[in-house]
């Protein structure tokens, strides 16, 4: 977990690293936290859930970085999964930040653009699944799986049948807890409990957190739903519980 809150805290705004070279979202600050823990470097591939500005901000600055690689290197491929509106908005956003280097011919070059809702990335599987995120177009959870463990991300949801899709595929899955009661943008604590009695496998993490909503988590101190935090680590343990996706 690079990042665990929602864009109004101290802590991050919601990030994760997977394997060291996928990112899921790019918010304003990730690079140079990732740069602090010594894996900038490593980031190949990012996955966005929405263009919300607190899950995309960096993006334009990582796709700059890339452009000053050498290009003999074999590692210089860089990619961007996310649904084909998001990659347009991203684009443009990139070819606007920095227009004189960043042109779209440029841009075309140096990023594989992927829209595709399942895809490999080296020995990981990876299938999107459209959320619900009150008004906001292209919304995506996705779920990861090495074929022993599974891990999803809900991006920024309410309560849906992505979620209940993502939830029932999942180990680990990392929820959007932005609230302490959830509404049509957002789940909550109380969403949070839902689905934990609907998928008690499911190990729910509790991530972009409004600070007043991880105050309340920890008071409530749940046994059934973790608390992400900035940093923390999510590995082996959890291996062998579900079949890999379907
Ligand atoms: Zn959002």
């Amino acid at each position: 977990v690079i990042g665990s809150a929602d864009m109004n805290s101290a802590y991050m705004s919601a990030s994760y690293l997977i394997n060291q070279t996928v990112l899921v979202d790019i918010p304003g600050g990730v690079l140079r936290e990732l740069k602090r823990q010594g894996t900038e470097e490593t980031v190949r591939h990012v996955l966005i859930t929405h263009t919300h500005a607190d899950h995309t901000m960096d993006l334009p600055l990582w796709i700059l970085k890339n452009s000053k690689r050498n290009p003999e290197d074999a590692h210089h491929v860089i990619s961007l999964h996310s649904e084909k509106i998001n990659l347009d908005r991203m684009r443009a956003l990139t070819g606007m930040s920095f227009f004189s280097s960043l042109t779209e011919e440029r841009l075309e070059q140096l990023v594989e653009w992927n829209a595709d809702d399942a895809f490999r990335i080296g020995n990981l599987l990876f299938r999107r699944v459209p959320v619900s995120h009150g008004k906001v177009t292209g919304c995506g959870g996705y779920l990861v799986t090495d074929g022993e463990m599974t891990a999803g991300f809900t991006g920024d949801s309410c309560m849906c049948d992505g979620v209940r899709k993502l939830a029932s595929s999942s180990d680990i899955l990392f929820c959007d807890c932005d609230l302490i009661t959830g509404n049509d943008k957002h789940m909550g604590i109380d969403t949070l409990m839902e689905l934990h009695r609907e998928f008690p496998d499911c190990r729910l993490i509790a991530t972009h957190l409004k600070d007043e909503t991880r105050e309340k988590l920890k008071e409530l101190g749940s046994t059934e739903i973790g608390i992400a935090e900035d940093g923390a680590v999510y590995g082996n343990s959890l291996k062998h519980k579900k079949s890999p996706l379907p």
